[in-house]
């Protein structure tokens, strides 16, 4: 789960990490207020999305009174903020921060992530702030220091000052860097989160280190025991498709192709998604109902699958396990009725009281196409798609 760079901020706060003072606001005049209430001379408009590259996206604009904060306020909030992140159409802006404006002396790049390879979190610090990571990881690796952090114990004191001095910090900021370093390890550890990046940490003209910006996620598979972190998910920011599915237990991942699936057990689901694109097919979704799937679950999938705009078939592929083959043939009759389906759907199904599934599929008035294997249902859904191009 993520969450946006105010919220982070608000994190960082309550952890002790310096972020400059901040007004949250979603209209102009707000802005306008915030920038008053900070008092100037410079401020900085803040677009609040859930991607990064807002800065060079026009998504961050520096102001020197009231007047031109709601000016850039009022342009940020007029179109979708376009940036390398969000692909073409962007992403709608609706929170702006305002935050009193840093005399900034360097940007630096520090991030906490988990390296798969170690096993343990790492902490990253690069003096090349401000820029895309990825860039420097690719270009300049050696200008990326590392630590690994044993999770039991938390970044030790010689770590922090090995990458305070490995990034030639000032003699006056190297004590309040390394307790920041701390601090985010902290955090991240507490939160189980996946990520912490601050891009830029900032040293000031007078000494001061601050985080100019700030991005959190989180382990989705632990947010039961974070309900405060929980409280700050933006549906808005999400797929809705996705967030739709995860409100009914629904495991959905949007994919570019045009054959929307409807499968139980994740592992079917792969071997369904490979299958179709062996046949020449592209899967529009991966979708797993689960090995223990209720109608109104397969219904709601149905739902989600064809409200998008791309699919244009359907291929259910289930093996009747747990759930029964008549079950699940009653499901898919009922949610392909209730849903008044559009697109040719396939249906290949296997297992338990499979014939009394088959035959009440094939004499439904419903236009089913049956399958009699994987291999045979994902030629058929690739068929059915080249007939609707056609
Ligand atoms: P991002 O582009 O989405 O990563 O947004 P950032 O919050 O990192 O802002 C982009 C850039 O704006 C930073 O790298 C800074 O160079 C600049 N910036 C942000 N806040 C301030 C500030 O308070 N003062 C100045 N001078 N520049 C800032
Ligand atoms: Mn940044």
């Amino acid at each position: 789960m993520k969450i946006h760079e105010y919220q982070a901020k608000q994190l960082f706060r309550e952890a002790g990490i310096p972020v400059p003072q901040g007004v949250v606001a979603t209209d102009p005049d707000g802005v306008a207020a915030g920038f008053d209430e900070l008092g100037g001379p410079l401020a900085v408009v803040k677009a609040q999305i859930h991607a990064g590259g807002r800065g060079k996206g026009g998504g961050v604009k520096l102001v020197r009174s009231a007047a031109e904060a709601r000016e850039a306020a009022a342009a940020i909030l007029s179109k979708p903020l376009v940036t390398h992140q969000t692909g073409p159409d962007g992403q709608p802006v609706k929170t702006l921060l305002v935050e009193a404006g840093s005399d900034i002396d360097h940007e630096y790049y520090v991030g906490i992530t988990l390296d798969r390879s170690k096993g343990k979190p790492v902490l990253m610090a690069s003096t090349e702030g401000g820029m895309d990571i990825e860039t420097v990881a690719a270009e300049t690796p050696e200008k990326i220091l590392k630590v690994a952090i044993n999770p039991d114990a938390g970044l030790q004191a010689w770590q922090a000052r090995t990458i305070a001095y490995g990034l030639g910090l000032p003699a006056e900021s190297i004590k309040q860097a390394t307790k920041v370093f701390t601090a985010l390890v902290d955090l991240f550890l507490a939160k189980d989160a996946s990520i912490v990046e601050v891009n830029p940490l900032v040293t000031t003209k007078d000494g001061g280190v601050v985080a100019l910006d700030g991005k959190i996620n989180f382990d989705s598979n632990a947010l039961y025991r974070h309900p405060e972190i929980v409280a700050l998910r933006d549906i808005d920011e999400e797929d809705p498709r996705e967030a739709q599915a995860a409100e009914v237990g629904l495991a959905y991942i949007a994919l570019d192709g045009n054959i929307g699936c409807l499968v139980n057990g994740a592992g079917l689901a792969m071997g369904t998604m490979d299958t179709i694109q062996a046949a020449g097919g592209s899967p529009a979704n991966f979708l797993d109902v689960g090995g223990g799937a209720t109608a109104e679950q397969v219904s709601a999938a149905f739902k989600i699958i064809l409200s998008d705009p791309a699919v244009k078939a359907i291929l259910v592929n289930i093996f009747g396990g747990i759930m029964k083959c008549d079950v699940i043939a009653e499901g898919i009759l009922a949610a392909a009725s209730e849903t008044k389906l559009s697109v040719p759907l396939v249906v290949r199904l296997e297992g338990t009281n499979v014939e009394r599934g088959r035959e009440l599929l094939e004499t439904s008035d419903l236009d089913i196409i049956t399958a009699s294997d994987l291999a045979d249902a994902a030629a058929k859904a690739v068929e059915a798609t080249q007939g609707a191009a056609a």
